[in-house]
């Protein structure tokens, strides 16, 4: 596959049936596997044969599913999560521990937002969080002796910032860790995160790679270019013998490809649970059959709406980051030259109250707490996903109240256009 465009990669990558095997991808809808002796089975935790003893801690539904979204990112090893929340702990979890720090930036998803400054401050990891648009001294001031990860998100959920994901790689490396990058937004086929120097890639599949709000899933590659051995002080997890695993050390025996997936499976996995179950990996691969067909017409649709809100009068402002007049219009044409996504903000002359009376009388568009669907959603984040956020945290996050959060589908673009006409209309 490793020839093929992306767009091959999509509809095939990942499973290749044998003679006479199934033509879709079979749903191993098993908890166990058998094995004929304990030998062979004791082979399987000492990490020393490949295979499934339990669907805790990997399915093979899941790991070709899996295979696909490696070849997409072009990493060199992956794994599915139950949820993106899942896919951004385990990543950041993998290499950090009580007394960690993170940097991360600002701009990104509520619950992302939530899960480090609070989840995983209680757990003892420490974070800072950086203004995406930093300088590179900004940027590098943020670090500390205990940082073991940098975190962003490639187009940030609801804000819509576009992250410098060079300025942030070269960072990371210059203090011997690893770059993290939640891709969900404009997913492979419009930014490959590992190709400007990214480490580890996650997803929310719930989003555009399902892309029609039916299975809740996330995903974990790794661009296999990290060298954990040059950093082994840093890295002991993985990088020294991990006693619960009879003493084997991930870095030397799976080498720099495949030791930061394995000890997330090996451990977090085990440990935690988070597991795709394989009907939701099934159905994620019918979606990842036609991403390459639905983002462009995400991005035709919402560059339309984007352009016809920034001409309207009630509104404000428009982000959408291929506008012309965006100020990350240059960071995305270098980065996704073909459009990032459907998704446009834009906040409304009058505030909160503007808001709420566009919001009711929205017809096609559905209000849910969703992008990335098929189907047109909407969204007034302030008083939903970043409830927890205060009106300095949603100002640093690009969120204001007024802000309306529109995830444009698969519909005509007319139909859509008119419905927001008429709702900016009843304003
Ligand atoms: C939705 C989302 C998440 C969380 O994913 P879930 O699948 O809802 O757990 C993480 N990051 C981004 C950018 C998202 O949009």
């Amino acid at each position: 596959m490793k020839d093929y465009s992306i767009n091959t990669k999509c509809v095939q990558a990942g499973y290749t049936p044998g003679n006479g095997e199934p033509r879709q991808i079979p749903i191993y809808q098993s908890t166990t596997f058998k094995y004929d002796t304990s030998e062979d089975m004791g082979k399987l935790f000492d990490l020393e044969a490949e295979g499934y003893f339990y669907s805790r801690l990997q399915n093979p539904t899941n790991d070709l599913v899996a295979s696909k979204i490696v070849q997409l990112e072009g990493g060199t090893a992956g794994m599915l999560t139950s949820s993106g929340q899942a896919a951004n702990f385990f990543a950041l979890f993998n290499i950090c521990q009580a007394g960690s720090h993170i940097v991360s930036s600002s701009s990104i998803y509520g619950g992302t937002f939530n899960l480090i400054s609070v989840t995983m401050k209680k757990m003892g990891i420490d974070v800072t969080f950086v203004d995406p648009d930093c300088t590179e001294e900004e940027l590098n001031a943020a670090f500390q002796n205990n940082t073991r990860a940098v975190f962003g998100e490639s187009i940030a959920n609801p804000a819509l910032t576009v992250l410098d994901i060079e300025k942030f790689a070269k960072a990371a490396h210059e203090h011997g860790v690893p770059l993290i990058v939640d891709n969900t937004f404009p997913t492979p086929v419009n930014l490959r995160p590992i190709e400007w120097g990214a480490d580890i890639v996650t997803h929310s599949t719930t989003k555009y790679m399902d892309g029609h709000g039916a299975a809740i899933g996330g995903a974990i590659v790794d661009g296999g270019n990290f060298d954990w051995m040059a950093h082994a002080a840093k890295f002991p997890g993985l990088c020294t013998p991990d006693d619960s695993y009879h003493g084997v050390t991930y870095a030397e025996r799976f080498g720099k490809e495949g030791a930061f997936i394995t000890k997330c499976t090996a451990q977090l996995m085990r440990d935690l649970g988070c597991v795709q179950s394989p009907q939701s990996a099934y159905i994620l691969n019918l979606g990842l059959e036609s991403l390459h067909v639905r983002m462009p017409r995400h991005v035709e649709n919402g560059q339309a709406m984007a352009e016809f809100l920034e001409s309207h009068d009630k509104v404000e402002y428009v982000n959408y980051p291929t506008l012309p007049s965006n100020k990350y219009y240059e960071l995305a044409k270098k980065y996704m030259p073909n459009g990032g996504c459907g998704v446009v903000s834009f906040e409304l002359k009058g505030g909160r109250p503007a808001a709420e009376k566009f919001m009711k009388n929205l017809k096609l568009a559905a209000i849910e707490t969703h992008v990335a669907d098929a189907r047109t959603c909407c969204l007034n984040p302030a008083t939903s996903t970043h409830r927890q956020m205060n009106d300095e945290q949603l100002k640093a996050a690009g969120v204001p109240a007024g802000l309306i959060r529109i995830s444009c589908g698969l519909e005509d673009k007319k139909d859509l256009i008119a419905d927001v006409a008429q709702a900016l209309d009843a304003i």
